[in-house]
């Protein structure tokens, strides 16, 4: 299937790692020309070096620093000559017990997983109407529709995003100008990030790594932990032209995790 976005300029934030690296190769293999964005500068560089092995005629541009800092998002949005796609993405929050967290933990939750999201949403998305194309995909969790308890600040905060993005989707300004704002929901993927999950698990319940590995992954339905490269495909899929009719949506990729009919 031709997605017919080769050309565009896509912004993918927190892409040096795991699903927002497996976004950018995928939009980049679709010819799609990518700003990417992580704190490390090294491993930001690294992963630009991989990707412009993965096509040509391609451009691919760095901007190292955090993204839940203003000025941060000012530099990486300033390097696209113009966003067609947006990726919004940054690490989670730490597990917990609520009864712990004070109110800056929760602003620090709020601001990472749905201050920074929406500020980057409402720098871009006028313009990509203004131009009759836009896609945007925040990378969210499937704890937004099955809550893991000691993860309540990431329910909590992805939950804000999502109530406003559910919103935001719907006006007419954006939805009646081929402007589409999606929620790309994973479940259990083998990135850097799960397999320090495990690490955590395995030291504080006397298990070894690998046994508690096999026992998520006996879990999940598919028997399997999602891979970042598939991740990606789906991400750039949503970003297509193909997929200008869905917007405002949830999409659980979990392997089967989720119980529920919907
Ligand atoms: P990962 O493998 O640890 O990669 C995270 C990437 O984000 C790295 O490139 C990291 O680079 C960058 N990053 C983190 N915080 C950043 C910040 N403040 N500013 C800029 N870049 C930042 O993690 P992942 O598994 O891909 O997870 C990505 C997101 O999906 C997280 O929010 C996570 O909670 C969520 N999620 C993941 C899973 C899963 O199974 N993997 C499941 C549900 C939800 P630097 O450290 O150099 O900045």
């Amino acid at each position: 299937m031709d997605l017919g976005i080769a050309g565009r300029w896509a912004v993918v934030c927190a892409a040096s790692k795991g699903l927002g690296k497996g976004c950018a190769e995928a939009l980049v293999k679709e010819g799609v020309n990518v700003v990417i964005n992580s704190r490390s500068q090294e491993v930001l560089e690294r992963t630009a070096s991989e990707l412009r092995a993965l096509a040509d005629d391609v451009e691919i541009k760095t901007v190292a620093g955090d993204i839940t800092d203003a000025a941060v998002r000012t530099q990486v949005l300033a390097a696209a000559p113009q966003v067609d796609i947006l990726i919004n993405n940054a690490g989670g929050p730490p597990p917990g017990d609520f009864r712990d967290w004070e109110p800056a933990q929760w602003q620090s939750a709020l601001n990472a997983n749905m201050i920074t999201p929406i500020e980057m949403i409402k720098a871009t998305v006028d313009q990509m109407a203004e131009r009759g194309f836009g896609r945007i995909v925040n990378i969210t969790s499937s704890s937004v529709k099955a809550p893991i308890a000691p993860l309540g600040l990431s329910n909590g905060a992805r939950a804000g995003l999502t109530g406003f993005v559910a919103g935001l989707a719907r006006q007419p300004q954006l939805a009646a100008h081929n402007v589409t704002v999606n929620n790309l929901l994973p479940g259990k993927f083998l990135t850097e990030r799960l397999r320090n999950n495990f690490e955590h698990i395995a030291q504080t319940s006397g298990r070894t790594t690998d046994e508690v590995m096999s026992a998520q992954q006996e879990a999940i339905p598919a028997r399997r932990f999602g891979s970042a490269e598939e991740f990606g495909l789906f991400c750039a899929f949503l970003c297509s032209q193909p997929a200008s009719y869905f917007t405002g949506q949830n999409v659980l990729m979990d392997g089967g995790g989720y119980p529920g009919t919907f």
